[in-house]
């Protein structure tokens, strides 16, 4: 039998894309910020309702290039969480950063606002939280919290793209978002990224870093890196971005039959929006009472062909690459490591069948009665 796999990537008609791309072959302009590059940029502006929003080639170098951006002293700390995906963190630690890890929240594996003062120290220069499963971070709190101690707020936006919180669009919070747009996220250029910013100053520092610096034929003005979206990316965006209402229709769909039927256990939650938060379908993530019986449902589906994942887990400070950094021994982070020990993200995708989130439900609900 297919195994079912935790996500799935939508595309678009075949012939849609080809169209889109058909001018390329006329015009041999292939990257180097084309027309497509152009449309796709005022595009995502649009839609993310934002002043500027800069593509890059992935999420990574777009948090990256972010950071830079930032023009932070060297060597600073920035406060971050540790229930995220290593990108988040191995950015800060690639850019010369300390990243200063705060707890999160329990019911929704956000930045714990309540805790991050505690933290700071002379050195500390920005916070860096991350909107977890297409939830929004405390933005109010985690603001006044950055405005009171003169500290920049940029934030890792990978899972929220399309999501809103009390109607005002997630890309707009904090000195700059960054999204990806990489093959498993809700909405994709294959590989991609973008980095969203109010800040003037802030978008000459990205276009630096996306495209060494180079300003016109003559003229470098900083030492930038690489990280351009292509043509046939952006045109892949383009394509997409025609289609997402209703791939976000489809996943909430599946995600509100997954609700339906996990409802009312005590051996399990799910880790859905809160209040205010109109959400995008990205993930199921469902918290159980155990670790032990998290590993049994996943080793459960497992043998059912069906491929779950334990994301976040393990928990960033607690992987090898950072084992004996002080950064990873300072971490006090009981809710998260909780929270990565008992999480599952259950399969969740547009063509995800409802007979097939019923077997899943099943194989669940089953384990969780045992
Ligand atoms: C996917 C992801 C990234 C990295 O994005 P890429 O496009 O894969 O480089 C960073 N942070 C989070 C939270 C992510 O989910």
């Amino acid at each position: 039998m297919k195994k079912t796999t935790v996500t799935l990537t939508s595309l678009p008609p075949f012939e849609e894309f080809c169209a889109q791309i058909r001018p390329l072959w006329d015009s041999r302009i292939l990257t180097n910020m084309g027309t497509q590059h152009e449309a796709f940029r005022a595009a995502l502006e649009q839609y993310l309702e934002v002043p500027h929003a800069v593509p890059f080639t992935n999420g990574h170098l777009a948090l990256e290039a972010a950071l830079r951006a930032l023009r932070l002293p060297a060597g600073v700390e920035v406060v971050t969480t540790p229930f995220t995906f290593v990108s988040t963190v191995h950015a800060i630690v690639r850019c010369g950063f300390v990243p200063v890890f705060c707890d999160v929240r329990e019911e929704d594996g956000t930045l714990d606002p309540a805790l991050s003062e505690s933290l700071l120290t002379e050195r500390t220069a920005a916070v860096l939280p991350v909107h977890v499963y297409g939830n929004v971070c405390d933005v109010e709190r985690i603001g006044a919290f950055a405005a009171r101690n003169g500290l920049k707020v940029l934030y890792d936006a990978a899972h929220v793209f399309g999501v809103r919180l009390h109607g005002e669009s997630a890309a707009r919070f904090g000195d700059a978002s960054v999204f990806s747009f990489h093959a498993t996220k809700v909405f994709s250029t294959v590989e991609g990224g973008a980095v969203c910013t109010a800040d003037g100053t802030l978008l000459q520092a990205l276009e630096d870093e996306k495209n060494f610096g180079i300003r016109d034929e003559e003229h470098c003005a900083a030492v930038g890196g690489n990280a351009k979206l292509s043509e046939l990316q952006a045109a892949m965006g383009l394509c997409n971005l025609r289609h997402l209402e209703e791939e976000i229709g489809l996943r909430k769909a599946c995600a509100a039959h997954y609700a339906a039927r996990l409802a009312g256990r005590t051996e399990l939650r799910i880790l859905s929006p809160r209040p205010g938060v109109e959400g995008n379908g990205a993930y199921l993530p469902v918290v159980f009472g155990t670790q032990a019986l998290r590993d049994t449902v996943f080793a459960r589906l497992a043998a059912a062909d069906i491929l779950a994942r334990k994301y976040f887990y393990p928990l960033v400070p607690d992987l090898e690459c950072y084992a004996g950094t002080p950064f990873a021994a300072a971490a006090r982070v009981p809710v998260a490591r909780s929270l990565a020990a008992r999480v599952l993200c259950l399969p969740l995708f547009a063509g995800l069948p409802a007979d097939e989130v019923d077997r899943i439900c099943d194989i669940v609900l089953t384990a969780a009665r045992s």
